[in-house]
């Protein structure tokens, strides 16, 4: 069948590919190339180019431009490095740490906690963070966009008491706008649900992202809106990332950040502390600050306990009450994030 959209009647606006999708397609994706860039010694690319193999390389151009060149301990380059420390066994480190596959309730649908459930919308990200927990997660196998969220949207609508919907992935903002419109609108259509809450790390590592279709359906609708970021270290709010987050604050959406306590990358005080007063500049505020999953590969980026809760006092101390995230860990089988006390007897 010819559609319209094949003869070419619609608008061109219409049928262009977004800037965003278009950076999104530019991203580095190899460790040849991000050696290169960077100024990276040769001799740490066959320990890359292993470790690319188990989980691919992804890193958007304007995060790479936030990247010190010719520095391999930085931050920011840490959390997308394929590192051949990726393939060490570690016990306790396993491929679904956190039990989602025990919750799946219906396609895609996980229903782990009291009032809310994790919509899993796609497995694409705009960047490879080493340390996912979601690195080994079969989407293709529980993709429920794939029967156009029919069976997710009947699970919710069965289940009155699911206020919150929480979009997760992978990253949502991976799908186009026309199809997450969509999605928030039939998600509206559902009486008993309130609240939207999207999971996203893209608004950070991928500013492009925050045009202003995105902008046009997050500030509209019957749902109220919330977005989770996720950046672990304050150069990742850095331009162009603030400009972004500052467009989104002008929806007058609620805006969060949820980091990963990661060694080498964000364990110290100092460090934390600037994370969360550059966030509060541009409107968002703390949310959890999450003890690694442990997931196989990442044993590299686990900070101790006792350490994390040394660090989280010393954020207690310097920091006022609002500003200080909820330290926490994911246990599975707990109804809840299990959060961690400042203090505890066993330091
Ligand atoms: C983290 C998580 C949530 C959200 O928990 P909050 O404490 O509300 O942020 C919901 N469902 C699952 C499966 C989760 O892992
Ligand atoms: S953006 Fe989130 S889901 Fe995607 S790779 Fe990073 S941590 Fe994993």
């Amino acid at each position: 069948m010819i559609t319209r959209e094949s003869r070419g009647t619609q608008p061109p606006t219409a049928r262009a590919t977004p800037a965003w999708q278009q950076a999104l397609a530019r991203a580095i994706a190899d460790p040849e190339t991000l050696a290169t860039r960077l100024g990276l010694s040769p001799e740490a690319l066959p320990g890359m180019q292993s470790a690319h193999r188990m989980f691919r390389t992804r890193i958007p151009e304007s995060y790479l431009a936030r990247i010190q060149p010719g520095d391999p301990q930085d931050p920011l380059l840490l959390q997308a490095l394929p590192d051949a420390r990726e393939a060490l066994e570690s016990p306790g480190f396993v491929s679904d740490p956190v039990g989602d596959h025990d919750a799946l309730a219906a396609p895609g649908v996980v229903h782990k906690y009291h009032g809310r459930v994790l919509l899993l919308t796609t497995g694409a990200c705009a960047i490879h963070c080493r340390y996912c927990f979601r690195r080994e997660f079969d989407y293709a196998d529980h993709n429920p966009a794939r029967d156009d969220w029919g069976p997710a949207l009947d699970y919710i609508a069965a289940h009155p008491d699911i206020r919150e919907v929480i979009l997760s992935g992978g990253d949502p903002l991976s799908l186009s706008d026309t199809r997450l419109a969509r999605l928030a609108e039939r998600l509206a259509g559902i009486p008993h649900v309130e609240r939207l809450r999207i999971h996203t790390r893209l608004p950070v590592v991928l500013p492009e992202r925050v045009d202003d279709r995105l902008l046009a359906w997050l500030g509209q609708g019957r749902l109220q809106h919330i977005l989770v970021l996720h950046a672990n270290h304050p150069r990742e709010l850095s331009t162009p990332a603030d400009a972004a987050l500052e467009r989104l604050r002008g929806t007058g959406i609620t805006l969060l950040n949820q980091a990963v306590l990661l060694a080498g990358i964000n364990d110290a005080a100092e460090t934390l502390i600037e994370l969360q007063e550059a966030g509060f500049r541009l409107g968002v505020m703390p949310y959890y600050l999450h003890q690694l999953d442990r997931t196989r590969g990442t044993a590299h980026f686990e900070v101790p306990d006792a350490r994390a809760r040394e660090l989280y006092r010393a954020l207690h101390a310097r920091l006022p009450g609002y500003l200080v995230p909820r330290l926490a860990r994911e246990i599975p089988g707990e109804p809840g994030k299990t959060l961690q006390a400042p203090s505890s007897a066993h330091d």
